[in-house]
Order: structure tokens, then sequence, then C-alpha cells
């Protein structure tokens, strides 16, 4: 089984691809932000292509490992389609800007730029045309992917890689990406009109289990572009493939071909983050933490720095599992991201070593990073704050003598040597004190206090 994806997302720029109108088409009325350019009106000139999207697009193939083309025209194409967004009758696409990437061990294929259309409503037979003429940058896999499994993991990946650039703005909660699928023996079928992750796995699925079906029984698979129908989460047919030809590609005649010099990627290579899949290698290797707390930590470009802030100061094995279970957990609760985050690295600091030399419990360290990350503060201050200081050292001494009062025989056993006892006292103090205290604590109050009452 081969699988691979054509993803299409858009350039965070101000202004459209190929003219001055700007991009911000989602709260602005319909057909507001338009021009003759980008409403392809007859004897209209586009301008040469916006330089921010051309650089983005280059920050976009270097986090995938690419190789840009240099010192060559890229020449910018016009490809023949006819539907109602598409004003001019073509949309323009750029031949690759970069090729050969690799992402999770999936070959990058090409990366390219091209125009977005504009919104049609089939319903009401209207047009939008804001969004005509909005950067796209078109990654194109190839084929390496073998199971929907799979494919869904290399999507999530590759959306982070790109969220990492800050370069691309992608609708919320939406994908846009075709999909290609072959079955040894069968023919090659486009997916078309994917619009999330969980979309893209569903009509793998059932695409899959069609393809297995139709080749068992005889009939074959045939070439053909199929659209995934995400309310009943089928593929249907929609029409047999077109084979380049059938665009007509022709170099767009109004527009000069891009041609991107060496000394300009270098520029850029200097300047991008570093690629998650990379980093999440390199934290491995660097602190010696657990690959699956690695793949967390790069989850958000922010939570990662601050890790590896915090992790110069503290032991980056006892920070990675705050980090993962503490830290993570906080702020699903409270609907936040790493990027929200106010509080500074050596207040983390400070907490984690706090909860490291024992001053506090762990249970204490959780409600201190809690009140840290909604006002953040010194953690000695919260610890003051939250009166977690002398509170629960009185209350651990109520509890060591309740327990001490209360269980007779099983003090009789802790003297006779008998550990199961001791843990069974300790057992009916945390009980008491409702998890708060740290039992390695209370095992050396109770052996004290047994020893003293002899
Ligand atoms: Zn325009």
């Amino acid at each position: 089984m081969k699988i691979g994806f054509e993803i299409h997302e858009q350039l965070e720029t101000d202004r459209k691809l190929f003219c001055d109108c700007p991009t911000d088409y989602r709260d602005a009325p319909p057909n507001t932000n338009v021009c003759p350019v980008c409403t392809g009106m007859p004897g209209s000139k586009p301008a040469p292509p916006n330089r921010r999207a051309i650089e983005s697009a280059m920050e976009v193939a270097l986090m995938l490992d690419c190789e840009v083309v240099v010192d060559e025209p890229i020449y910018i194409q016009r490809k023949h389609y006819d539907y109602p967004d598409l004003p001019s009758g073509y949309q323009r696409t750029s031949l690759p800007i970069a090729t050969d990437g690799e992402l999770n061990g999936v070959g990058i294929r090409e990366v390219h730029i091209e125009e977005d259309p504009g919104k049609y409503d089939p319903t009401h037979g209207t047009v939008d045309y804001n969004r005509s003429g909005i950067p796209l940058v078109e990654v194109i896999t190839e084929p390496e992917l073998h199971s929907a499994e799979e494919s869904r993991d290399f999507l999530r990946s590759l959306r982070r890689a790109l969220e990492y650039t800050e370069k691309v703005r992608p609708e919320p909660g939406t994908l846009r990406a075709d999909t290609n699928i072959s079955l040894e023996g069968g023919g090659r079928v486009e997916i078309k009109n994917i619009n999330s992750v969980k979309g893209a796995y569903r009509a793998l699925k059932y695409e899959i289990m069609r393809q297995k079906k139709a080749m068992e029984s005889g009939e074959g698979v045939i070439r053909e572009t199929r659209a995934y129908m995400e309310s009943q989460m089928i593929t249907v047919p929609m029409r047999t493939k077109e084979v380049a030809e059938d665009y007509r590609y022709i170099p767009d005649p109004d527009i000069f071909p891009i041609v991107i010099e060496r000394s300009q990627v270098e520029e850029i290579r200097q300047s991008i983050f570093e690629a998650p899949h990379l980093r999440e290698r390199r934290l491995v290797k660097e602190y010696g933490i657990d690959s699956s707390i690695a793949r967390i930590m790069v989850s958000e470009r922010k939570l990662a720095d601050l890790f590896e802030s915090v992790v110069q100061r503290v032991d980056p094995e006892f920070a990675s599992h705050w980090f993962k279970d503490a830290l993570k957990k906080v702020l699903n609760y409270m609907n936040m991201r790493a990027a929200d985050i106010e509080f500074t690295p050596q207040q983390m600091v400070k907490l984690l070593k706090m909860i490291e030399d024992k001053d506090i419990t762990p249970e204490q360290g959780e409600l201190v990073l809690r009140e840290m990350v909604k006002s953040p503060a010194d953690p000695e201050k919260l610890v003051k704050k939250l009166g977690l200081e002398g509170l629960v050292e009185d209350e651990l001494q109520r509890a060591i003598d309740e327990v001490i009062e209360n269980n007779p025989k099983a003090i009789k056993d802790v003297r006779k040597g008998k550990e199961e006892a001791l843990n069974f006292l300790a057992g009916q103090a945390m009980k008491l004190t409702e998890g708060r205290a740290d039992p390695r604590k209370i095992i050396k109050l109770l052996r004290k206090r047994v020893a003293e009452n002899k």
C-alpha cells in the first residue's frame, strides 16, 4: 500500500500574492478586498510575486529539510480548469521552490506556492473573491506512507512543523489536503475534499476497505479521482483522473520567473527555528530523556523553549516528568497553551528545586504550580499565600498522634520489626492528611515516635 499527500496552507502575509489587496478576508464583507487582478479581469496586470510569500515558503521548505532551487528561473505557471471560484479560468502556481526533503522518514517531493481561489457557495450560487489570490504553500510528499494510522501521525507532525515556522495560518481546526492511495495491482486513486486529520484518516480507512473488496471480487481498481463525503465518511467518484496535460500548464507570460540566490537561502536558514522533529531527536540525545516525553515537549515551541532553559539548572529527568505530568495537566485544565505562560523559567527552576530538596511535597508542588500558572509569582511566596507551610506541619503531627493512639497493635508489630505494620500506619496517616503529606516524611516521623514511646 502506498499513500501520499498534497497539503495546502495559507501563508501569513499582509498582501495577496500578485496584487496589493489585504489578506484579512475572514471578517471582511464579501468582495471588498478585491481588485481587477484577483478577480481575473481581462487586461489586468499582476504584480511580481509577493517576496514575503516566497520567503515564507522557503522557511517551510527548510523546516522540511528540502533543497531550495537556487540560481535558476522558477516559473509561475497557469493551471487551467473551470470552476466558479476561479474567475480567470486558471490558477497561478509556481514550479517547485524546493525539492527532496524529509519528515519522519517520509520523502517530501516538493514545495511550491500558488494562489488561493475564491469561495463558491453552491447552495446560493454566490462567490466571494476576498480569498482569491491569497498565497498558499503546497507540500507534496512521496507516496511513502503505508497505513491510515501512519498517515494520521505524519499529518500531525507535518502540521506541527508548519506551525513552528509561524509563517502559515491554518484555518482553525481545518486542513486542506488531497491524498493518493494505491494498493498493489490496483490503480492510483486520488481523494479530494479532505478537511481535517481525522477526515484523512477516515477517508483512507474507507478507501482501503473499498479497494480491497473491489480487488477481491475481480472488479479491479481504476485510476480515478474521488471526493470524501465528510457527513457519511465515504468516498465517491468525482471524475476520471486528469493527467497533467488536461490542465494545459503554460508559464504565465505576465510574470517574470522567481530567481532565488544562495545567499538568501543561507540568510533564512540562520534565522529559522529548529524543526520540531529534529529538536525531538536532539532533546533525547542531549538530555537523555525518553522520546515519548521529548515528543510532548516539542508539541509546542514555547514549551520546549521553557524546558530547555529550566534543565540548565535542574536534573532533566526530574524536570521532564514535571513538565509532562504536572504542567501539561494544569495547562489542559485551564485550557491554555504554553505560549500563554507568564511565569519565568527562573520561577519554574526554583519550584522544582524546592520539590527536589523536599522543602515541599510533590502534592504541594502541584498546587503551587497551578497557582503560578494562574498568577505568576515567586514560588516561595506562593507557598505562603496558599498557606501550605505550617498548616501541613501541624496537621501532620496531629495525624501521627491520632494514628499512634488508635493502632496500639500495629505499633507493637512495628517494634517487633514488622515493616508491613509501619506501612499500614503510614497509609492511615496519608488518609488523614488527604494525601497532601510526603509519605517519606510520615515514615520518618512514625519511626521516631514509635522509638520514643517505648
Ligand atoms: Zn487584488
